[in-house]
């Protein structure tokens, strides 16, 4: 007879592993069923692993730096490739064990294999289309398998994967997607990458960062298209000082390859085509909810554009099946992924005062070398919704900490309603910055004024106090500058 259960999570990423906690917490009979790896994108493949590359970019490139502190560096310092893959995929595994430490802690049973929804209240798990290959992420113990379960509330919370443009296919070698630009067995000589989203420019540092010679090529006028203008400009400066070639307004058109090589035909604004050649090209265009084989289409759970339509707690139009995280739409982060997975199991479980996700107050945070974080309306959006606004801006250059640190390029921005204080906005660029936009983030969430922004003791010396001074200076009162 078929298992029953008050919720069963289909996917195990940020969403649904955090989902099953809570659920388990509020006294719900759950179980997760994961085809591949717990954790996730994010733990596997995505935030995690892409920041501990990161972080060795990071540090090679202070070595590299090493003089501008006073320091001496016999020689340049270099990276092993190998061995800076090799600790990112152990932070990765490190992780994917703790997520299966916290489904054994919280009751939550763990079913291996590919589910997909029968019917309203049951799901079938089947043999996973995805083996297992990451022997550092290897199928948890004690664990059940397919067959038949019954659930009163399932969720829907199975991700997404890469986008392809026609024609440009990612095959694994010459097009890679983020799966093989994470770990890559050698370092390429040249790199293309397409698409200068957080995905895309995060590859375009790091492995400019490792001596690649990087070619950004951005459809869009400007790189990282969501964030602020102003920021954004600042982003690419610093990027190009480091010497990343970015063509924005131009379009990758065709692809012509070689045994190791490849040629992109890229089209830029004013019509000319230009050819690049390179040894590889990420092709970061974007990702696509995992929709597909979950009986979706039988059971009647409505789509649209590749995601399952859900309301601010996860509900979708068929009573007992909700969605959450990335294959519930954008934006396709993983603190809105878990944060969606709390609001809906908490409605679940018949919690008062539960509030639905607002999408507004995401905050995004892309970990290139300058960092970029935002939470908010862009100065363009708050113009284009009417809002009559207050701009404030602060550059690190004015920041002594910033300084003391060697990285005095970068901004703090904040936008205000005009008439009632509403912090509408906040953009930065800069040294840590998305440790720091957070601080913003609790003060809209609070509904803060400026008010109360500018009487806030911010400590000496931190980079934070950009923060405040851009308060500050909206109103004409800024005081190191
Ligand atoms: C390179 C990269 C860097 C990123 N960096 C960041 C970052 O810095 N910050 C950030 O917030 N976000 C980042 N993201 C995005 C982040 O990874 C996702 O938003 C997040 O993983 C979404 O979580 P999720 O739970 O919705 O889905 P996922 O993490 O995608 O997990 C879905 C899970 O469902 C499983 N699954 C799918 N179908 C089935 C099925 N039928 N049966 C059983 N299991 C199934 C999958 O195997 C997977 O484990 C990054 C993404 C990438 C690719």
């Amino acid at each position: 007879m078929a298992e029953n259960y008050d919720v069963i999570i289909i996917g195990s990423g940020p969403g649904g592993y955090v989902a099953a906690v809570r659920a388990s917490q509020l006294g719900l009979k759950t179980a997760i069923v994961e085809r591949e790896h717990l954790g996730g994108i994010c733990l596997n493949w995505g935030c995690i692993p892409t920041k501990a590359l990161l972080r060795s970019a990071e540090v090679l490139d202070h070595a590299n730096h090493a003089k501008d502190y006073g320091l001496v560096l016999e020689g340049k310092m270099t990276a092993d490739v190998k061995a800076v893959v090799a600790r990112s995929r152990g932070v990765s595994a490190r992780l994917n064990g703790g997520v299966g430490f916290l489904m054994k802690k919280n009751k939550v049973d763990v079913i291996w294999g590919e589910a997909k929804i029968t019917k309203p209240g049951e799901i079938v798990v089947g043999k996973s289309s995805k083996p297992v290959v990451e022997p550092q992420n290897p199928v948890p113990k004690n664990i059940k398998g397919e067959g038949t379960y019954n659930a009163k509330h399932i969720i829907i919370a199975t991700g997404a994967r890469p986008r392809a443009l026609p024609g440009i296919e990612p095959d694994g070698k010459l097009i890679w997607t983020y799966f093989e630009a994470m770990k890559p067995a050698a370092l390429p000589k040249s790199l293309i990458v397409m698409g200068s989203g957080a995905i895309g420019i995060e590859f375009a540092s790091f492995y400019r960062s490792m001596g690649v010679d990087v070619t950004v090529v951005e459809v869009m006028p400007t790189i990282m298209p969501v964030e602020d203008v102003e920021v954004t400009a600042i982003a690419r400066k610093q990027l190009e000082k480091r010497g990343m070639k970015i063509l924005t307004s131009a379009k990758v058109t065709k692809i012509e390859k070689a045994a190791d090589s490849l040629t992109a035909h890229v089209e830029t604004a004013d019509g000319k085509v230009q050819q690049i050649t390179a040894d590889r090209m990420i092709s970061a265009v974007g990702v696509q909810g995992n929709i597909e084989n979950l009986g979706l289409e039988a059971v009647g759970v409505k789509t649209d554009r590749g995601c399952v339509v859900i309301d601010g707690y996860g509900k979708t139009n068929i009573a007992g099946i909700y969605a959450i995280g990335d294959v519930a739409g954008p934006p396709m982060l993983a603190h809105k992924a878990e944060h969606e997975g709390v609001v809906c199991v908490e409605k679940i479980a018949g919690l008062p005062n539960v509030h639905p996700t607002d999408k507004g107050k995401v905050p995004g945070c892309t970990y290139c070398h300058p960092q970029v974080a935002s939470v908010g309306l862009t100065e363009a959006k708050a113009k284009e919704l009417g809002r009559d606004i207050r701009v404030g801006r602060f550059s690190f250059a004015a920041n002594g900490k910033a300084i003391a640190l060697g990285e005095d390029q970068g901004l703090c921005k904040v936008i205000f309603d005009k008439k009632t204080g509403e912090l509408l906005g906040a953009h930065m660029v800069g040294a840590e910055v998305t440790e720091l936009i957070q601080g913003f983030v609790v003060a809209m969430n609070l509904e803060t004024t400026e008010e109360e922004l500018m009487h806030t003791i911010f400590p000496h010396p931190t980079v934070s106090e950009t923060m405040k001074e851009a308060v500050l200076d909206a109103y004409g009162r800024v005081l190191n500058a």
